[in-house]
């Protein structure tokens, strides 16, 4: 018998997916993934340039992979006009895509469109989760109801598999959004089963 903690350690990743971040400056994309692989948030964040990369290994418990480690390797591309136009480059191998707003600044969600356009194709062919950044300065009533409709109506156009409202802050489903899109690529390239 192997002792556990060694088993754990040597164990490698048997899948890896690519999963780009993207969506305006300043909403929190940086911060979901710092949260995420290095549990920490800061308060004065850099703004990234280009595009920074982090891996982070997951399991999910889903059969058949719950004993398997997944590898996420997240691509954190910058909010800027001017990087916008050199994501194309960055897209070959993307498994899915998180699309970030910023629930204090609801009109960053309506430049999403604008991101979409510049994945093209892929956004029609790969898994899309939708996240709400920052939930822990915004009140539990706050969000409009006609903004609400209008997330609906982007979701179904863009067959957008889920859509959570989070915060790097607290930590509030960080988590569950990096589960939800490893999951919906796991269903998508059928290594799980659709039901
Ligand atoms: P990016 O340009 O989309 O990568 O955004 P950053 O991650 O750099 O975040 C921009 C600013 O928003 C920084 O000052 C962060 O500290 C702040 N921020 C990001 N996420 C959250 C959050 O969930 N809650 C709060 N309160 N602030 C956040
Ligand atoms: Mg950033």
């Amino acid at each position: 018998m192997e002792p556990k903690g060694e088993t754990a350690e040597t164990k490698q990743p048997t899948l890896i997916f690519k999963v780009m971040i993207i969506g305006p400056a300043r909403v929190g994309k940086t911060s979901l993934v710092t949260r995420f692989v290095d549990g920490r948030f800061d308060v004065d964040t850099r703004g990234t340039i280009g595009v920074d990369f982090s891996l982070k290994n997951i399991s999910i418990d889903v059969e058949p992979v719950s004993d398997q480690l997944i590898q996420l390797q997240l691509w954190d591309f910058a909010g800027e006009e001017q990087f916008k136009r050199l994501l194309p480059i960055y897209l070959g191998g993307t498994n899915g895509f998180i699309i970030v707003y910023d629930l204090t600044r609801l009109e960053t969600f309506y430049e999403l469109p604008e991101w979409l356009k510049v994945i093209g194709n892929y956004a029609f062919t790969r898994p899309l989760v939708l996240l709400g950044m920052k939930k822990d300065l915004i009140g539990d009533n706050s969000i409009p109801d006609d903004f609400k409709a209008d997330v609906d109506a982007f979701m179904k156009k863009y067959n957008i598999a889920a859509h959570f409202y989070a915060s790097a802050k607290t930590g509030e489903n960080v988590e569950t959004t990096f589960t939800t899109i490893t999951y919906a690529i796991l269903k998508h390239l059928h290594i799980v089963s659709d039901n």
